[in-house]
């Protein structure tokens, strides 16, 4: 969330010049140099200049809901790709989302953006009127929606405020001299965006649009195409090269545009749409230039004093994910239920040298310690390197990233000690059965281990989701699920989470496998889009038939389950000294432990000489027989009872053959 604003110094830092052209493109810049000329000449006329409008002739625009406090990845990526390559051409990134969030109320549009049904439905009545009373019904249904806006603040108001706040923003740049015109659109940006895009197309006929973005790749991209002849183009895949051909043609007066196909660029005229296999990526992330926020950090410096904010800083590491692998046959592998990574082909990371370098300039230019790793998950490899760099620059970064359950606890002390406060981990599951279905390649005890690891004091807090309603979950899912919900209760709660079917997700082309009959856009949509429009569009959410009642009922105890483990930890932390639930104290010769429970008085368990050193080496979980080959000493029928003991109390948690310690140490970060 956003802190009071106190800059003293001011920002007195000079933005750098990182303008030099990459020999990489060398081919597309004899190209751009007609863009180039063009654009120096419109300079050299006086059509180009400052004025109390921003001016640019290319603006990239970022609609509203995304988080406000922190800028546009897309949009900072794709204007310093812009910048390098087409460096006479102007370019404007317009976070027009902040415009709407410092006027709407910051903690209003957060309320909004945090539930994408409510964000849609907003623009979905400004773009289109004749739905406005099926939306506001829709609006309030919602069961969130009462508990919303308490003090009279209905959907009429929050859509008018709305849009006189898009529409100030608009006008805050001068689009007479904008020739292209480009939207980034994923989750929770679609009405919006179309909003915008018919509001400028309706005033400037001839101003060229182009769209992109996670909701717009495969066929959802070709049916906002066929639905709304205000786009012009669509950019499938990474946008950098396809929109930096686009710019350098429209710029120079699109007379090769008709000749050339744009690769990764979906057009009007049928002879030249490419096939998504055409995507044009660049080969090697560390070729890309640092993001350029100017344009974001200046509006937040245009702000009253009393709305500014220190912003997150975004930034990415890698792009895909490689855990989701396309076979030589094309199949793909990875989630069942995720479709993160339809934008990119393969898996690409950025040099650890790289990282360290982009953060530490990121981090100095904006004079913020803020960042957010945007990967859908980091790197496998040198992870435990990468931080320990990051922490041995000096500063006290404040990050965040999204990991794998498998990540190991020595990593995580690493991420602790470069100032990682908060992981999303990719939990999902508490039952080894159901990981399965969800093919995330991770167990129960896994899973369990690194909600552990992450209880440690200087380890990254952890955050997460337990999936609920996946198709083809059983009684038996669930059942192990509730066995394990037995065992949780020292750790942070997971988020759950209603299953929805994602476009183009594993699941949802292999529907039958799941129990899953028919599938199409999600019903929600019809409330928002008139029918015949509906029917030509491809959407990011699907809904599917397929014993959804069943799913509802079987998991009604664990939703129970979840709700009570949040209300016992919120209480058992609500005092800030109160420290982990389960942890230990190391007197080396033994070791005690301290169990909180709510409502009752604490436990104190003591564990002395092999009894300490079994608990502190199944600190990993372990197997029945790597604990015989540690302590040779002991006998299966020794061992075992003190296991089934520990198991018992809730310090340990066996699957299977295998063993993990429950408690933490109560001071002590992992050495
Ligand atoms: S959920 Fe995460 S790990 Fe799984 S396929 Fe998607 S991005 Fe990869």
């Amino acid at each position: 969330m956003q802190s009071a604003y106190s800059d003293a110094a001011g920002d007195s830092f000079a933005a750098s010049d990182s303008r030099q052209r990459d020999p990489r493109y060398a081919a597309t810049n004899v190209r751009y140099a007609f863009a180039r000329r063009a654009v120096t000449a419109l300079h050299r006329k006086g059509v180009l200049k400052l004025g109390t409008k921003q001016q640019a002739a290319i603006v990239l625009v970022s609609a509203p809901w995304p988080l406000f406090n922190r800028p546009s990845i897309q949009l900072g990526s794709l204007k310093a790709f812009l910048q390098k390559n087409l460096p006479a051409i102007p370019v404007l990134a317009h976070h027009l989302y902040l415009d709407v969030a410092e006027s709407l109320g910051y903690d209003r549009y957060r309320k909004i953006s945090e539930r994408s049904w409510l964000a849609e439905s907003v623009y979905g009545a400004l773009l289109f009127p004749e739905q406005y009373d099926s939306i506001e019904k829709f609006w309030w249904r919602s069961s969130f929606a009462s508990s919303l806006f308490p003090h009279g603040r209905d959907f009429q108001w929050v859509c008018r405020a709305v849009e006189t706040a898009t529409h100030r923003s608009l006008e805050s740049v001068d689009w007479d001299l904008c020739r292209l015109a480009g939207f980034s659109i994923c989750l929770g940006q679609l009405t919006s965006t179309l909003y915008l895009i018919r509001h400028l197309k309706r005033a400037l006929p001839h101003l060229k649009t182009v769209v992109g973005g996670s909701s717009c790749a495969g066929k959802m991209g070709q049916s906002l195409l066929n639905a709304f002849p205000e786009i012009d183009f669509v950019v499938q895949g990474e946008g950098e090269l396809p929109l930096a051909h686009l710019a350098a043609s429209l710029v120079q007066g699109d007379s090769n545009l008709d000749k050339s196909s744009i690769p990764g660029t979906l057009t009007r005229d049928p002879t030249r749409l490419l096939p998504n296999s055409n995507m044009a990526q660049v080969p090697a992330l560390d070729d890309l230039p640092i993001p350029d926020y100017d344009d974001y950090f200046a509006l937040v410096r245009r702000l009253p004093p009393e709305k500014r904010f220190f912003p997150k800083i975004p930034m990415e590491i890698s792009r895909g994910c490689w855990w989701s692998k396309k076979s030589p046959v094309g199949e793909q592998s990875g989630c069942a239920f995720c479709n993160l990574n339809l934008q990119w082909d393969g898996y690409r990371a950025k040099t650890p040298a790289r990282v360290v370098s982009e953060l530490k300039t990121l981090a100095t230019k904006h004079q913020s310690l803020a960042l957010s790793f945007m990967d859908n998950l980091l790197p496998a490899k040198g992870l435990k390197e990468l931080f320990t760099e990051i922490a041995a620059s000096g500063r006290q970064f404040q990050l965040f990233a999204e990991i794998r359950a498998t990540t190991p606890s020595p990593v995580l002390s690493a991420m602790g000690a470069a100032g990682t406060e908060t992981v999303q981990v990719g939990v999902e599951a508490l039952s080894t059965s159901l990981l399965k279905k969800l093919k995330k390649g991770t167990t129960t005890i896994q899973n369990l281990q690194i909600m552990r690891d992450c209880e440690t004091p200087g380890l990254p807090n952890l955050t997460g989701n337990l999936i609920l309603h996946f198709p083809s979950s059983d009684e038996r899912d669930v059942a192990e699920t509730l066995a394990t919900l037995a065992f949780v209760a020292p750790f942070r709660p997971l988020k759950p989470a209603t299953f929805w079917l994602g476009y183009e997700s594993p699941i949802s082309r292999n529907p039958r496998a799941y129990g899953i009959r028919k599938r199409g856009n999600h019903a929600f949509y019809g409330r928002l889009f008139p029918i015949p429009v509906l029917k030509n569009l491809t959407l990011m959410m699907q809904d599917y038939s397929g014993q959804k009642r069943y799913q509802r009922q079987i998991w009604k105890k664990v939703e129970e389950e979840v709700h009570r483990w949040q209300e016992n930890y919120d209480d058992l932390h609500r005092s800030p000294e109160s420290g982990p639930i389960l942890s230990y104290l190391d007197g080396k010769e033994f070791i005690i432990i301290r169990q909180r429970r709510p409502g009752q008085d604490d436990m104190t368990h003591r564990l002395s000489g092999t009894s300490r050193e079994i608990y502190l080496f199944c600190q990993t979980h372990r197997s029945l027989r790597a604990v015989l080959e540690q302590f040779p000493r002991l006998q299966e029928d020794t061992l075992l009872p003190f296991l089934k003991m520990m198991v018992g109390k809730r310090l340990m948690f066996n699957e299977g053959n295998r063993y993990l310690s429950l408690a933490v140490p109560a001071r002590y970060p992992f050495s």
